[in-house]
């Protein structure tokens, strides 16, 4: 086992979650990172984190299950011995205006987004109160703070992600483990792509910076949080997003 820390970061096949191992890889850090279906995504950025000169590792688990979560973190700790940072970015839409929104819409949103997160944040919390140290990083969004037409599932479950953010903080501060937040605002990934281009031109006009973010816009947020020099920082969200929640 290295002496290296060990992220853990779930949905960190594609999109911002890849960009967040990559970026946590190029600091030195080993990488555990979750995909639910695609393997090959995961693969391809387990192999681009080892390229970086660490070791990382590809475990299949869906985070609504909270038997799965369980069973990810005694897999993760059996392999690396440690959890030193969380990033818990898995995340799901199903965006449709609210008398068209399904119970299982709304269910299922909050059963990734607001579950998920919860699940893996306790099962980490027990291995970072006994080191006395770690770092706990959730990714949430923008719609958590504002509210967003069309999402009142995916925004009540990032705004539940700010509030878990702060409660955990508050639990865990004597212990010197941070707990934060950041919240994306309109990023380059599969998940807006497969918004139509009438929507994402609305959006865009929303954007003071007038421009989509990167993946790697918000890895570099993480990254600092999750780092040595961000230790004096708790129970606090980072919006990354152009100015659009100003
Ligand atoms: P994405 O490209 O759609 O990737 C989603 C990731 O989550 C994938 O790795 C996926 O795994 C994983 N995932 C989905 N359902 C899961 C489940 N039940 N259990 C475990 N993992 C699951 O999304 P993204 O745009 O990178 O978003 C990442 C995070 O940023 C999400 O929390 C999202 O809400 C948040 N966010 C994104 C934006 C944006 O503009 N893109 C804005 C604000 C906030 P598979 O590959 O196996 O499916």
């Amino acid at each position: 086992m290295s002496d290296r820390k060990l992220a853990l970061v779930t949905g960190g096949s594609r999109g911002i979650g890849r960009a967040v191992c990559l970026c946590l890889a190029a600091q030195g850090m080993d990488i555990a990172l979750t995909y639910t279906g695609g393997k090959e995504a995961a693969d391809a950025t387990a192999e681009e984190c080892r390229v970086l000169g660490v070791t990382a590792e590809c475990f299949q688990a869906d985070v609504r299950s909270s038997e799965a979560c369980a069973e990810l973190v005694k897999k993760v700790t059996a392999s690396f011995g440690r959890i030193d940072v969380l990033v818990n970015n898995a995340g799901i839409t199903k965006d449709t205006l609210i008398m068209r929104m399904s119970d299982s819409d709304f269910e299922d949103v909050l059963r990734v987004n607001a579950f998920g997160a919860f699940y893996m944040m306790r099962e980490v919390s027990r291995i970072m109160l006994k080191a006395r140290r770690g770092r706990i990083i959730n990714i949430s969004s923008v719609v958590g703070l504002t509210g967003n037409a069309g999402q009142v599932n995916y925004s009540a479950s990032k705004a539940a992600v700010i509030g878990m953010t702060k409660s955990l903080a508050r639990e865990l501060a004597s212990r010197k483990i941070t707990v934060n937040a950041v919240a994306p605002g309109f990023i380059r990934t599969d998940m807006t792509m497969k918004m139509d281009e009438k929507t994402r031109e609305a959006i865009l006009t929303k954007i003071p910076l007038g421009e989509m973010g990167r993946p790697e816009d918000i890895a570099e947020t993480v990254a600092f949080l999750a780092g040595d020099r961000s230790g004096y920082i708790t129970g606090q969200v980072f919006c990354v997003d152009g100015g659009m929640a100003m």
